[in-house]
């Protein structure tokens, strides 16, 4: 196992991470920032973001994430692909192993590591993801092109993947579970105002159907229990997001949906020099914006944090 230390660890790749880094990198903290396994996170899977303030015309995600890298790498933020696969924060400073080979010292880790897709949890569902099942309409619906395609959920991911994939798909069906969708009115208007968008209420999916690949599914009314096959190509599953925070359990306090806890008003954890930031302590906003207010909120933690430590070790 290779060894370093470091001021301060950044893990992650999203708005929080790229902003504690742009905050910490100016400060003269000489962040190191660990991608994780979908560099520029959530936002790389998103089309058009028009609530990101400073864009009066929208901004492309993966372009936006890739601009807020290049920004923390101007001030020198060492951005590097690679996955946090445990942490030990019993001790100080605080260790963090990357990709199972690489042990890094930390005075201060910002932890960024955002909120990943959920799955219904369907075997059919896992045996056929990525050859028809996913749950990026942006990245993926360009495989399905011309195709018949169905998008589960009723939120607003939901309403704007099945919008997303109207443009390029001839019939896209959204399976909403209940008589009623969660997404703001806004983005279910555009979807009851889509004309090939067929909304199908108070239906659940029984089963992905194909062999080695998507051919249908089988859904279920959940008010009569009768089931039917429907063709399809591709099924999205655009139900929510689990926040990526199971390799702090044994370290850091969380709720029971897995989202870590702050002290109210600040990115500090019970744990001395860990800070948490964006979507991972976050189940309430889960915005970019908010994300990247956290971020900052972070680095400025940290760097308080580092100061004080400077300062008690000069007094002894
Ligand atoms: P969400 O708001 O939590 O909605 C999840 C949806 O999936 C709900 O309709 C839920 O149904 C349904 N669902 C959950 N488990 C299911 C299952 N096992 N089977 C079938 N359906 C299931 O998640 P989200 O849509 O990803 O949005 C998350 C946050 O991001 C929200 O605050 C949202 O406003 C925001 N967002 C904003 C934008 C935008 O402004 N452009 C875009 C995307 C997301 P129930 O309603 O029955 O629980």
């Amino acid at each position: 196992m290779t060894q370093e230390n470091v001021k301060v660890l950044i893990i992650g790749s999203g708005p929080a991470g790229y902003t504690a880094a742009i905050y910490a990198s100016r400060a003269g903290l000489n962040p190191v920032l660990y991608t994780g396994g979908e560099p520029g996170g959530q936002l790389t899977t998103t089309n058009d973001v028009e609530n990101f303030p400073g864009y009066p015309d929208g901004v492309n995600g993966p372009q936006m994430m890739t601009d807020l890298q290049k920004q923390a790498e101007r001030f020198e933020t060492d951005v590097r692909f690679g996955m946090v696969t445990s942490v030990d924060f019993s001790g100080y400073p605080h260790k963090v192993i990357v990709d199972e080979k690489h042990e890094i010292t930390a005075e201060a880790v910002i932890i960024s590591t955002g909120a990943s897709a959920k799955y219904l949890g369907l075997d059919s569902e896992k045996r056929l993801l990525n050859v028809g099942v996913s749950a990026c309409a942006v990245c993926d619906g360009f495989f399905y092109r011309g195709k018949e395609v169905a998008v589960v959920g009723g939120g607003d991911t939901a309403a704007e993947e099945a919008t997303y994939l109207a443009n390029i798909c001839p019939k896209v069906y959204l399976l909403v579970r209940r008589d009623e969708m969660r997404a703001s009115k806004i983005m279910q208007q555009r979807v009851l105002n889509t004309p090939n968008i067929e909304v199908l209420w108070n239906t659940s999916t029984d089963e992905v159907l194909g062999k080695d690949e998507v051919e249908g599914m089988r859904v279920v009314d959940t008010v009569t229990g009768e089931k039917r096959d429907i063709p399809i190509s591709g099924f999205f599953v655009a139900i929510g997001h689990q926040p990526n925070t199971g390799i702090f359990k044994d370290y850091l306090e969380m709720d029971e949906a897995g989202y870590l806890i702050v002290e109210p008003g600040t990115s500090k954890t019970k744990v001395e020099g860990v800070f948490v930031t964006g979507d991972a302590a976050d189940r309430v906003y889960r915005q970019a914006v908010t994300a990247a207010g956290t971020g900052c909120m972070g680095a400025l933690d940290a760097e308080r944090f580092l100061a004080a430590k400077e300062f008690e070790s000069v007094e002894q």
